[in-house]
């Protein structure tokens, strides 16, 4: 059965950007800190993808969802600014990039809270959202989002469509991912350390590759969430290719072209709505 959408809404889309910057290798290794053209790769998203990506994005009125870590954050404070400013969502996405797996729950807590501190600090408002560094989550990490007031997290990959479920602190908005939509699979390549996919695919292959993901969930009626990394995606050829990509959603009919967070709005009052209709 479709999702139901709003009216004349047949699917939606998520431009999402993991603004990782220096967080990812260090977190991978503190000695990467010398290693400056590792380091360098790395500060190529804050530094020119960010600004490229938010200058297309402003050009062709679309509104996109940026997950920051705090450490990115601290770093590039008027960059954060900046994407808020303009009006995208800012969600969190761990302190120094911690695999959730790696921590007991009282520190994963703890790298929550100091990043949704620093993003509020700067941009005047707590993020609701949240994606898990290498997609990784613990059985705890649904609680302790809902106990400090996010809506939502983007990190599980078991729909096509966003979902509800229950945590003791609360209720918690799934809004699911894939290694197909996200640009890891496409372009990550260092040649040392050998962090990514190894490969450096063609803006042609990637736009294919997107193109049929998003055909399918235009037909099926899912949410079709893109995940990109700014050192990537934000090379010039590539963000002519999302141009492209964003002219291929939109010459469909019924797509919602929105953010994480708007997503799960939608989701909270279909799911209230659903709710007093079996009371
Ligand atoms: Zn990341």
């Amino acid at each position: 059965m479709p999702f139901a959408w709003a009216a004349g809404v047949r699917c939606a889309a998520v431009l999402s950007f993991d603004v990782d910057g220096e967080s990812g290798m260090l977190q991978a290794d503190p000695k990467n800190k010398n290693r400056l053209s590792v380091m360098s790769w790395a500060r190529y998203g804050p530094k020119v993808g960010v600004p490229r990506i938010l200058d297309m994005l402003e050009a062709k009125g679309v509104k996109a969802t940026f997950f920051v870590p705090g450490y990115t954050a601290e770093l590039y404070p008027d960059l954060v600014k900046r994407i808020h400013d303009e009006g995208h969502e800012v969600g969190a996405h761990g302190y120094l990039h911690e695999p959730v797996s790696t921590l007991d729950p009282i520190q994963e807590e703890a790298a929550l809270v100091k990043t949704c501190t620093i993003l509020e600090q700067i941009t005047g408002r707590k993020p609701v959202g949240y994606r898990a560094p290498l997609w990784e989550v613990n059985p705890c990490s649904a609680e302790i989002l809902a106990r400090h007031g996010l809506i939502y997290d983007s990190s599980l990959m078991d729909d096509d469509r966003p979902y509800t479920f229950s945590t003791p602190a609360g209720d918690l908005v799934q809004i699911p991912v894939h290694w197909t939509n996200d640009d890891w699979e496409q372009f990550a390549f260092l040649y040392e350390p050998r962090i990514g996919s190894g490969v450096i695919e063609s803006c042609e292959k990637a736009l294919q590759v997107w193109k049929e993901e998003f055909d399918g969930m235009h037909r099926y009626g899912g949410a079709f969430v893109l995940t990109m990394h700014p050192e990537l995606i934000g090379r010039p050829a590539r963000v002519m290719m999302l141009e492209q990509l964003i002219d291929h959603m939109r010459s469909r009919d019924g797509v919602w072209l929105t953010t994480c967070e708007e997503i799960a709005h939608y989701q909270i009052s279909r799911s209230a709505a659903l709710a007093s209709t079996e009371v």
